[in-house]
């Protein structure tokens, strides 16, 4: 069984982003890309079920600018055995990243497909159940837990998901669509001798046009915008003075 792995490039979790000053967009010149998170997690689950043998393969796919083999490179680093681009300038929306997954799904047939629950750039927390709609296909977002087995000769995907108060587990037949929460499992670090061995790997380079998907958008930014500045605090004398002003300047209390 194969195992397609979608993954995004965006800026580092750990870069405090700056709005461009004509507020339609954030700016990334020069700011430091990573692969999301949610997707270090989702490649870490699928290697982790090739090496128990339950998956065979592990393809990493990314969408984007010819810089994504970075991040694709990072994906077979953790043991993705190959990786497809699908090269585009353009920007790429939700819907158009699904129609182009579904384009490659048809092309690979994979067995389930493990994406991020969310981009931490757009966080649209669209794609996957997206993709799942298109490709007419059960899904289980948010999974905490995944393990494949075989009932009656049927392999199924048994997928936790935490839920308020609880968990919640479920069954879907494959081939599904899951998506990645925070807590299925903490990606491993990736060593000097794996990024060397993941240079030799494949990675392929398809366009948009090639997949035959209409990639345009759908939706307008109208407008970027920080958050407001917090205003300075004060200091009070003594703890009455404190509950006078939460009593009669905030009114909190
Ligand atoms: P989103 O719906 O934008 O929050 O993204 C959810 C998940 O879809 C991400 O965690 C990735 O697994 C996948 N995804 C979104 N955009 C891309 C992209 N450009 N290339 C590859 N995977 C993507």
């Amino acid at each position: 069984m194969k195992i397609l792995v979608p993954v995004k490039r965006v800026v580092d979790y750990n870069v405090k982003v700056r709005v461009k000053s004509d507020g339609s967009a954030v700016d990334i010149a020069n700011v430091k890309m990573s692969m999301n998170p949610f997707d270090e997690i989702a490649v870490e689950e699928a290697v982790r079920l090739k090496e128990k043998g339950v998956a065979t393969e592990v393809i990493a796919v990314s969408c984007g600018v010819i810089q994504c083999q970075e991040t694709l490179r990072t994906a077979m680093a953790i043991g993705a055995d190959r990786a497809i681009l699908v090269e585009c300038a353009d920007e790429l929306q939700p819907l158009a990243v699904a129609k182009l997954l579904k384009a490659l799904m048809d092309k690979e047939q994979p067995g389930l497909l493990i994406l991020g629950k969310q981009a931490i750039d757009d966080d649209c927390n669209q794609t996957g159940q997206m993709l799942a709609a298109l490709a007419g296909l059960p899904q289980a977002t948010f999974a905490s837990k995944i393990e494949v087995i075989d009932e009656n000769g049927q392999k199924v995907a048994h997928v936790t998901r935490e839920v308020d108060g609880g968990l919640e587990t479920l069954a879907i037949g494959l081939p599904a669509i899951v998506t990645t929460d925070l807590r299925l499992n903490e990606p491993r670090y990736v060593t000097l001798p794996n990024i060397m061995k993941a240079k030799k790997k494949p990675l392929e380079n398809v366009k948009p046009t090639d997949l035959g998907v209409d990639i345009t958008p759908r939706l307008k930014t109208l407008k970027v915008s920080e958050p407001p500045k917090r205003s300075a605090g004060i200091k009070v004398p003594d703890v009455a003075t404190l509950v006078d002003k939460l009593k009669n300047e905030a009114k909190v209390i």
